[in-house]
C-alpha cells in the first residue's frame, strides 16, 4: 500500500524528492570527494538557496552537523562557560536542558506546565545567564511560542545570546536574524528530507564567544566546534566526511521552494493549519489538545482523541495514512498531525474526512 505520512518526523517527502534522488545518483553524488570542486559547488549551491529561503544575512554562517540533537550540544559547548538560560515546553525543550546538564554547566529553567506555553516577556532571565535557549515548537506537545516574543528578547536582553530549535516549525516560521544569534533544524521534518543531517546558523558574536571560551582553556569540543566548522566553511567544506548526498538534496528542494516561492508555501500551510483546528474545534468527541491559540502550532497539530489514539491511528493507517502518536505518556490519548510542505491540501482534507 501507498502511504501518505502526517507523521511529524521523518514525515512525507517533498513532492521532488525521489526526482532529486534519482538525478543524484545518476550524477554519482555518493561517490563524489568531499574535498573536491563538485563538492564546493553543491555546498555553495545549497547555503545560497537556503540564505534566500530563509533570508538568512551575510553576519550569520552556516553549518552542516548531523542531528539536531547534536547541534544542541555543540551550541551548549561553543557558547556557554557556565550558566545558560532555557525555556523548557516539552520533551525537546527538557532535552536541550539536560544537555547543558550533562556538560556540566549551571543550567536553569523555566518550564511550562504540559500543553501550555510561556509569556516569554514577563519572565526574569538571570543576567549572568550566557545563553538563552528556546525550542520554538516542540513536537511533543504541540506547543508554538510566538516568534515576535521571542525577538522581543533581544531588545531586553541585547548582551544575552539567543538560540532557536526551530527543527518541527521551519521553513514556516519567519525568523528575524537581526535579533536571533543561533537557529537550528534538522532536514526530515519540514524539508522532506531522509534523516542524517541538520542545518546549525550562527552569528559572528556567537563564534566570537567560542574564541572567548577557548582562550579561558575551557573545551568547545572536538571536530564539530564553531572555530573548526568555520574553518572548513570557508573552504566551501566541512570538518569531517558530510551527509553529502542530503546536503545536495537539500540544495535542490531548497531551489524548488524558491521556484514556488516562500510567501505561497507559508501561505498554504496556514490555510491547512486553520483548516485542521477549524475541524477539530468543531468535532464532537476530538479537541485540539492546545486550548490557548496563542500557542498552537501551525505544523505539529496536537489532537486529543480521549483513549482512541492507537484504534484511530490503526484504522488511518488501513485507509493509507500514517498520523504520528501521541508524546510518552499521551500515547493512547493524543495524535499528531504534521503540516509541512510537502503535505497537499487535497490530502488533508481527504484525511479530515476520515473524522467526519
Ligand atoms: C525532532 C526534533 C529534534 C531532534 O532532531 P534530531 O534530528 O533527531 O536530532 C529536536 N527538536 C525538535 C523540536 C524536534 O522536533
Amino acid at each position: 500500500m501507498k502511504y501518505i505520512y502526517f507523521t511529524v518526523g521523518p514525515s512525507q517527502v517533498y513532492p521532488t524528492f525521489k526526482k532529486h534522488l534519482q538525478a543524484a545518483i545518476k550524477a554519482d553524488i555518493p561517490s563524489i570527494s568531499h574535498r573536491g570542486k563538485l563538492f564546493g559547488e553543491i555546498f555553495t549551491h545549497t547555503t545560497k538557496n537556503l540564505r534566500q529561503l530563509l533570508n538568512i544575512p551575510n553576519t550569520h554562517r552556516i553549518f552542516f552537523l548531523s542531528s539536531a540533537l547534536e547541534s544542541m550540544e555543540r551550541i551548549i559547548q561553543n557558547t556557554v562557560g557556565k550558566t545558560s538560560f532555557h525555556f523548557v515546553n516539552g520533551a525537546f525543550g527538557k532535552r536541550f536542558y539536560k544537555t547543558a546538564l550533562e556538560l556540566g554547566k549551571d543550567a536553569e529553567k523555566e518550564e511550562a506546565p504540559y500543553g501550555s506555553g510561556f509569556q516569554l516577556n514577563s519572565i526574569k532571565i538571570p543576567q549572568k545567564s550566557e545563553l538563552i535557549c528556546i525550542t520554538q515548537n516542540d513536537t511533543s506537545t504541540g506547543v508554538s511560542l510566538p516568534m515576535t516574543d521571542i525577538h522581543n528578547l533581544k531588545d531586553k536582553y541585547p548582551d544575552t545570546l539567543i538560540a532557536i530549535d526551530v527543527v518541527s516549525s521551519i521553513p514556516y516560521v519567519e525568523i528575524d536574524f537581526t535579533k536571533i544569534d543561533i537557529a537550528f533544524f534538522s532536514v526530515q521534518k519540514g524539508f522532506g528530507l531522509p534523516a542524517g543531517l541538520c542545518v546549525l546558523i550562527v552569528n559572528e558574536k556567537a563564534i566570537d564567544k567560542a574564541r572567548e571560551l577557548q582562550d579561558k582553556q575551557i573545551s568547545i569540543g572536538s571536530y564539530h566546534n564553531f572555530l573548526s566548522l568555520l574553518e572548513m566553511e570557508v573552504k566551501l567544506q566541512t570538518p569531517e566526511t558530510p551527509n553529502v548526498l542530503n546536503i545536495y538534496l537539500l540544495g535542490k528542494v531548497c531551489e524548488d521552494m524558491n521556484k514556488k516561492g516562500i510567501e505561497r508555501i507559508r501561505k498554504e500551510m496556514k490555510k491547512k493549519a486553520d483548516m485542521i483546528y477549524d475541524f477539530f474545534d468543531k468535532h464532537e468527541t476530538y479537541k485540539p489538545f492546545i486550548n490557548d491559540k496563542i500557542f498552537r502550532s501551525d505544523t505539529t497539530i496536537v489532537i486529543n482523541l480521549k483513549d482512541h489514539a492507537k484504534e484511530v491511528l490503526y484504522k488511518l493507517s488501513k485507509k493509507g495514512y500514517v498520523a504520528g502518536s501521541g508524546y510518552g505518556k499521551n500515547k493512547n490519548n493524543h495524535i499528531r498531525i504534521a503540516n509541512f510542505p510537502a503535505h497537499k491540501i487535497t490530502d488533508v482534507k481527504k484525511l479530515l474526512k476520515y473524522f467526519e
